[in-house]
């Protein structure tokens, strides 16, 4: 069987170095908030090319606290409109709903499954105070459309980024091309933790702070608090090998890419539609989502020959129990994809052969 993530692998490769650095933190003491922590933020700003990182709990987090900590600052307000597309990842439109603002849903562009900037403009209103651009699948979104009506209409624009660390837009890091971004580790992502892990990248200076301040219990200063606060920190275990597998992440997502031009070139089958690939470099595929009107069907088929699928996702938004006051909204675009998407396998550790493997099924599907 191929499976369809290895995440066992992934981290295999750097077992010595991780476990290296799993023991100085073990040794050192301190556990929370200390030097790994400090010197990990300070590399993925770097890396993203932001001014500052902030390490979180997790990506929904992230982004709670981005949007709590406009709020403090008096930029936003409850009761505010979000705009966000409607094919995200639920967490991206929980975060909205869980600062006391208002998800405003936007249907995504077929061809890049990111959100269409046709679409945004009309649903632009008094109360709308940022736009909430989902670089899915590890492609960027079309951010230049995006920040010009930013611009016009003065909203902050945050880029959520748990599926594309490392991905370019134009020649720069996602995570550098708003007024803040998101970051996911959950041990899945393109940089994975072993376990729950977050950052937001900002080159705002207050909104750092306010940030800094949140994810500690509103605290700017140990014992005196700010804000009513949250508990939301990234541990020193988590930072101190975030920032080993940091340092090979580019080499990840190149091989990451290698497998999706070999998908690209060589599944020549009629029965799915495949991503479109950029030839310049600039997706870092954390997954490879094809299309077909008889999914149930493919799946099946693909799993009865040795190889695993998963579906991201089969329940759109604004059809969730939780969201239950949106279900009489239609959103056709948001709809079929939800309806026909299949990811196929990859990751950095796929060999060749499977790979190979992979391609040979597919193209057998009759
Ligand atoms: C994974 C993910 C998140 C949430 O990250 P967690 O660390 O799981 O909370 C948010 N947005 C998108 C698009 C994601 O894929």
């Amino acid at each position: 069987m191929i499976s369809f993530l290895d995440v066992k692998g992934i981290n295999a490769q750097y077992r010595t170095e991780i476990l290296e650095a799993m023991t100085r933190v073990f040794d050192q003491g301190t556990y929370i908030l200390g030097k790994e922590v400090e010197l990990f933020e300070q590399e993925f700003a770097a890396y993203c090319g932001s001014r500052h990182a902030i390490g979180v709990a997790n990506g929904l987090d992230a982004l709670i606290l981005i949007l709590q900590a406009y709020k403090e600052l008096g930029v936003m307000a409850d009761g505010d409109e979000v705009i966000v597309p409607a094919n995200t990842y639920i967490a991206s439109i929980l975060a909205i709903s869980k600062a006391g603002m208002v998800p405003i849903l936007v249907e995504p562009d077929i061809k890049t499954y990111n959100i269409d900037p046709l679409y945004i403009e009309q649903k632009i209103t008094q109360r709308t105070k940022a736009i909430l651009p989902v670089h899915l699948y590890g492609r960027p979104a079309d951010m230049d459309p995006v920040l010009a009506l930013a611009r016009k209409y003065n909203l902050k624009v945050i880029e959520d980024a748990a599926q594309a660390h490392g991905a370019f837009y134009k020649g720069k890091r996602v995570g550098s091309l708003g007024d803040a971004a998101g970051f996911s580790f959950y041990p899945g992502k393109n940089l994975g933790a072993v376990g729950d892990g977050g950052a937001v990248t900002t080159s705002d200076d207050a909104l750092a702070d306010a940030i800094k301040a949140l994810r500690n219990y509103g605290s700017h200063k140990k014992y005196y608090n700010l804000y009513k606060g949250y508990n939301s920190r990234l541990d020193e275990l988590q930072a101190a090998l975030l920032r080993v597998k940091l340092r090979h992440l580019d080499d990840e997502n190149q091989r990451r890419n290698a497998v999706a031009s070999r998908y690209s070139q060589e599944i020549v089958t009629a029965h799915i539609v495949k991503p479109e690939m950029r030839v310049d470099g600039s997706q870092v595929w954390h997954l490879y989502v094809v299309r077909t009107s008889e999914r149930e069907r493919f799946q099946k088929y693909l799993l009865d020959n040795g190889v695993q699928t998963v579906i991201h996702y089969p329940v759109a938004p604004h059809h969730q129990p939780a969201y239950k006051e949106w279900h009489a909204m239609k959103f056709p675009v948001s709809e079929m994809i939800h309806r026909e998407v299949l990811s196929l396998p990859i990751s950095p550790v796929m060999t060749g052969d499977q790979v190979s493997e992979v391609i040979k099924v597919v193209n057998a599907y009759a």
